[in-house]
Protein backbone atom coordinates (compact mmCIF):
# COMPACT_ATOMS: atom_id res chain seq x y z
CA UNK A 1 0.00 0.00 0.00
CA UNK A 2 2.97 2.78 0.37
CA UNK A 3 2.81 3.29 -3.60
CA UNK A 4 -0.85 3.99 -3.03
CA UNK A 5 -0.41 5.99 -0.14
CA UNK A 6 2.51 8.18 -1.66
CA UNK A 7 0.67 8.29 -5.08
CA UNK A 8 -2.45 9.86 -3.55
CA UNK A 9 -0.29 12.00 -1.36
CA UNK A 10 1.65 13.25 -4.64
CA UNK A 11 -1.90 13.92 -6.33
CA UNK A 12 -2.86 15.86 -3.19
CA UNK A 13 0.13 18.14 -3.20
CA UNK A 14 -0.27 19.14 -6.85
CA UNK A 15 -3.75 19.78 -6.26
CA UNK A 16 -3.01 21.81 -3.52
CA UNK A 17 -0.73 23.86 -5.84
CA UNK A 18 -3.26 24.45 -8.20
CA UNK A 19 -6.09 25.54 -5.26
CA UNK A 20 -3.57 28.02 -3.98
CA UNK A 21 -2.15 29.20 -7.66
CA UNK A 22 -5.94 29.70 -8.50
CA UNK A 23 -6.97 31.36 -5.28
CA UNK A 24 -4.48 34.17 -6.16
CA UNK A 25 -5.22 34.51 -9.53
CA UNK A 26 -8.78 35.20 -8.17
CA UNK A 27 -7.66 37.59 -5.99
CA UNK A 28 -5.64 39.31 -8.13
CA UNK A 29 -8.42 39.75 -10.45
CA UNK A 30 -10.89 40.93 -7.84
CA UNK A 31 -7.72 43.55 -6.92
CA UNK A 32 -7.95 44.95 -10.54
CA UNK A 33 -11.63 45.03 -10.67
CA UNK A 34 -12.26 46.29 -7.15
CA UNK A 35 -9.29 48.68 -6.41
CA UNK A 36 -7.87 49.61 -9.87
CA UNK A 37 -10.97 49.72 -12.44
CA UNK A 38 -13.47 50.79 -9.55
CA UNK A 39 -11.33 53.74 -9.32
CA UNK A 40 -9.94 55.68 -12.35
CA UNK A 41 -7.77 53.56 -13.66
CA UNK A 42 -8.68 53.20 -17.76
CA UNK A 43 -5.02 52.50 -19.05
CA UNK A 44 -5.03 49.03 -20.93
CA UNK A 45 -1.48 48.20 -20.30
CA UNK A 46 -1.45 49.32 -17.06
CA UNK A 47 -4.26 46.92 -16.09
CA UNK A 48 -3.10 44.10 -18.09
CA UNK A 49 0.35 44.34 -16.44
CA UNK A 50 -1.22 44.35 -13.25
CA UNK A 51 -3.52 41.65 -14.16
CA UNK A 52 -0.31 39.71 -14.68
CA UNK A 53 2.47 40.09 -12.10
CA UNK A 54 1.72 38.08 -9.13
CA UNK A 55 2.33 40.08 -6.29
CA UNK A 56 2.19 37.13 -3.85
CA UNK A 57 5.83 36.49 -5.03
CA UNK A 58 6.66 39.86 -3.77
CA UNK A 59 5.76 39.81 -0.18
CA UNK A 60 7.18 38.08 2.63
CA UNK A 61 5.58 34.50 3.61
CA UNK A 62 3.74 35.85 7.23
CA UNK A 63 2.14 39.07 4.45
CA UNK A 64 1.51 36.43 1.56
CA UNK A 65 -2.17 36.57 2.29
CA UNK A 66 -2.61 40.29 2.06
CA UNK A 67 -0.64 40.37 -1.15
CA UNK A 68 -4.00 41.63 -3.08
CA UNK A 69 -5.47 43.51 -0.66
CA UNK A 70 -5.82 47.42 -0.72
CA UNK A 71 -2.86 48.52 1.21
CA UNK A 72 1.04 48.81 1.53
CA UNK A 73 2.73 45.54 3.49
CA UNK A 74 5.74 45.56 5.13
CA UNK A 75 8.77 44.17 3.46
CA UNK A 76 11.20 44.39 6.11
CA UNK A 77 13.99 46.32 6.76
CA UNK A 78 11.41 49.45 7.70
CA UNK A 79 10.37 49.44 3.73
CA UNK A 80 7.12 48.75 2.18
CA UNK A 81 5.52 47.61 -0.79
CA UNK A 82 3.20 50.13 -2.35
CA UNK A 83 -0.71 49.84 -2.27
CA UNK A 84 -1.59 48.57 -5.38
CA UNK A 85 -3.97 51.41 -6.54
CA UNK A 86 -1.00 53.70 -6.50
CA UNK A 87 1.96 50.97 -8.14
CA UNK A 88 -1.40 51.35 -11.24
CA UNK A 89 -1.39 54.94 -10.97
CA UNK A 90 1.82 55.68 -11.03
CA UNK A 91 2.16 53.41 -14.00
CA UNK A 92 -0.61 55.10 -15.65
CA UNK A 93 0.56 58.40 -15.12
CA UNK A 94 3.83 57.64 -17.20
CA UNK A 95 2.15 57.20 -20.51
CA UNK A 96 4.26 54.00 -21.29
CA UNK A 97 4.95 52.61 -25.08
CA UNK A 98 6.76 49.25 -25.43
CA UNK A 99 9.47 50.61 -26.71
CA UNK A 100 10.55 53.21 -23.92
CA UNK A 101 13.41 52.52 -21.68
CA UNK A 102 12.43 53.48 -17.47
CA UNK A 103 14.52 53.93 -14.73
CA UNK A 104 12.69 53.25 -11.04
CA UNK A 105 14.66 54.66 -7.82
CA UNK A 106 13.73 52.47 -4.87
CA UNK A 107 13.58 48.97 -5.76
CA UNK A 108 12.10 47.43 -2.35
CA UNK A 109 10.59 44.13 -3.76
CA UNK A 110 11.27 44.51 -7.09
CA UNK A 111 6.93 44.20 -7.85
CA UNK A 112 6.65 48.19 -8.99
CA UNK A 113 9.69 47.63 -11.50
CA UNK A 114 7.85 44.24 -12.44
CA UNK A 115 4.74 46.01 -13.13
CA UNK A 116 6.97 48.32 -15.99
CA UNK A 117 8.63 45.35 -17.46
CA UNK A 118 5.32 43.75 -18.41
CA UNK A 119 4.75 47.30 -20.31
CA UNK A 120 8.14 48.34 -21.69
CA UNK A 121 11.24 47.15 -23.31
CA UNK A 122 13.85 47.74 -20.37
CA UNK A 123 13.52 49.09 -16.55
CA UNK A 124 16.82 49.80 -14.68
CA UNK A 125 16.17 50.18 -10.96
CA UNK A 126 18.28 51.27 -7.86
CA UNK A 127 17.67 50.12 -4.32
CA UNK A 128 20.06 51.75 -1.62
CA UNK A 129 19.39 48.94 0.55
CA UNK A 130 21.24 46.16 -0.48
CA UNK A 131 19.57 42.87 1.02
CA UNK A 132 16.46 44.21 0.02
CA UNK A 133 17.74 44.87 -3.49
CA UNK A 134 19.49 41.27 -3.69
CA UNK A 135 16.20 39.88 -2.51
CA UNK A 136 14.37 41.56 -5.42
CA UNK A 137 17.11 40.73 -7.94
CA UNK A 138 16.24 36.97 -7.18
CA UNK A 139 12.88 37.24 -7.04
CA UNK A 140 12.78 38.97 -10.19
CA UNK A 141 14.92 36.36 -11.84
CA UNK A 142 13.09 33.35 -10.51
CA UNK A 143 10.01 34.64 -12.29
CA UNK A 144 11.44 35.15 -15.64
CA UNK A 145 11.49 38.54 -16.38
CA UNK A 146 15.16 39.26 -18.14
CA UNK A 147 14.91 43.07 -19.01
CA UNK A 148 15.12 44.41 -15.58
CA UNK A 149 18.47 45.50 -14.12
CA UNK A 150 18.96 45.91 -10.83
CA UNK A 151 21.76 48.24 -9.12
CA UNK A 152 22.62 48.62 -5.36
CA UNK A 153 22.91 51.74 -4.20
CA UNK A 154 22.14 55.71 -3.69
CA UNK A 155 19.48 56.54 -6.87
CA UNK A 156 20.15 60.25 -6.23
CA UNK A 157 22.48 60.22 -8.71
CA UNK A 158 20.08 58.22 -11.66
CA UNK A 159 22.11 56.03 -14.21
CA UNK A 160 24.05 57.75 -16.15
CA UNK A 161 25.88 55.04 -18.77
CA UNK A 162 21.90 54.09 -19.43
CA UNK A 163 20.56 58.03 -19.63
CA UNK A 164 18.15 59.57 -21.13
CA UNK A 165 15.09 57.30 -19.85
CA UNK A 166 11.73 57.84 -21.51
CA UNK A 167 10.24 57.57 -17.92
CA UNK A 168 11.09 57.83 -14.28
CA UNK A 169 9.93 56.36 -11.43
CA UNK A 170 10.58 57.34 -8.09
CA UNK A 171 9.50 55.05 -5.30
CA UNK A 172 10.23 57.12 -2.00
CA UNK A 173 9.35 59.92 -0.94
CA UNK A 174 11.78 63.35 -1.33
CA UNK A 175 11.77 67.16 -0.54
CA UNK A 176 12.79 68.38 -3.52
CA UNK A 177 13.07 66.70 -7.21
CA UNK A 178 17.27 65.58 -7.88
CA UNK A 179 18.71 67.43 -10.50
CA UNK A 180 20.50 64.34 -11.72
CA UNK A 181 16.99 62.66 -12.55
CA UNK A 182 15.58 65.92 -14.56
CA UNK A 183 19.46 65.73 -16.46
CA UNK A 184 18.44 62.20 -17.26
CA UNK A 185 14.76 62.80 -18.65
CA UNK A 186 14.73 62.39 -22.31
CA UNK A 187 12.79 64.86 -24.38
CA UNK A 188 8.84 64.60 -24.17
CA UNK A 189 10.10 62.19 -21.36
CA UNK A 190 7.69 61.60 -18.35
CA UNK A 191 8.90 61.49 -14.68
CA UNK A 192 6.43 60.58 -11.61
CA UNK A 193 7.95 61.43 -8.06
CA UNK A 194 6.65 61.82 -4.82
CA UNK A 195 7.71 64.96 -3.47
CA UNK A 196 7.24 67.60 -0.40
CA UNK A 197 7.44 67.68 3.19
CA UNK A 198 6.58 64.30 4.99
CA UNK A 199 3.00 65.53 5.58
CA UNK A 200 2.29 67.25 2.93
CA UNK A 201 3.58 65.15 0.07
CA UNK A 202 2.31 65.17 -3.44
CA UNK A 203 2.92 62.67 -6.92
CA UNK A 204 4.42 65.57 -9.49
CA UNK A 205 4.09 64.82 -12.63
CA UNK A 206 7.41 66.34 -14.14
CA UNK A 207 7.43 66.35 -18.38
CA UNK A 208 10.81 67.57 -20.05
CA UNK A 209 8.97 69.49 -23.34
CA UNK A 210 11.72 71.50 -25.94
CA UNK A 211 13.71 71.11 -22.74
CA UNK A 212 11.46 72.62 -20.73
CA UNK A 213 10.17 71.09 -17.13
CA UNK A 214 6.76 71.52 -16.17
CA UNK A 215 5.46 69.67 -13.02
CA UNK A 216 1.68 68.94 -12.29
CA UNK A 217 0.62 67.92 -8.93
CA UNK A 218 -1.43 64.83 -9.07
CA UNK A 219 -2.18 62.81 -5.91
CA UNK A 220 -1.85 63.78 -2.13
CA UNK A 221 0.46 60.73 -1.13
CA UNK A 222 2.78 58.88 2.05
CA UNK A 223 5.97 57.29 1.07
CA UNK A 224 8.63 55.99 2.66
CA UNK A 225 11.50 58.87 3.16
CA UNK A 226 13.91 58.73 0.74
CA UNK A 227 17.24 58.36 2.15
CA UNK A 228 20.97 59.90 0.73
CA UNK A 229 24.20 57.20 0.26
CA UNK A 230 27.11 58.67 1.60
CA UNK A 231 28.60 59.64 -1.73
N1 LIG B 1 8.95 50.15 -5.64
C1 LIG B 1 8.95 49.33 -4.45
C2 LIG B 1 8.50 50.12 -3.23
C3 LIG B 1 9.67 50.48 -2.49
S1 LIG B 1 9.56 51.46 -1.03
C4 LIG B 1 8.15 48.07 -4.62
O1 LIG B 1 7.51 47.89 -5.67
O2 LIG B 1 8.20 47.22 -3.74
C5 LIG B 1 10.88 52.56 -1.37
C6 LIG B 1 12.24 51.96 -1.53
O3 LIG B 1 13.13 53.02 -1.84
C7 LIG B 1 12.79 51.29 -0.27
O4 LIG B 1 13.14 49.97 -0.56
C8 LIG B 1 14.02 52.14 0.07
O5 LIG B 1 15.07 51.40 0.62
C9 LIG B 1 14.39 52.72 -1.28
N2 LIG B 1 15.19 53.95 -1.27
C10 LIG B 1 15.13 54.98 -0.41
N3 LIG B 1 16.05 55.92 -0.72
C11 LIG B 1 16.71 55.46 -1.83
C12 LIG B 1 17.78 55.96 -2.62
N4 LIG B 1 18.39 57.12 -2.35
N5 LIG B 1 18.21 55.23 -3.67
C13 LIG B 1 17.63 54.03 -3.97
N6 LIG B 1 16.63 53.50 -3.23
C14 LIG B 1 16.16 54.20 -2.18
Amino acid sequence: MPTFISILSFLFVIGFGYYSQDVYTIQRKNMVQDQLKARDIVDRVTLNAMLKVPRHHFVPDNVKKYAYQDTPLSIGKGQTISQPYIVAFMTQELQLKPDDKVLEIGTGSGYQAAVLAEIVKEVYTIEIVESLGLTAKKTLSTLGYQNIEVRIGDGYHGWKEQAPFDAIIVTAGIDTIPQPLLDQLAEGGRMIIPAGSPNAMQLLLVKKKNGKIKTQERLPVRFVPFVRGKN
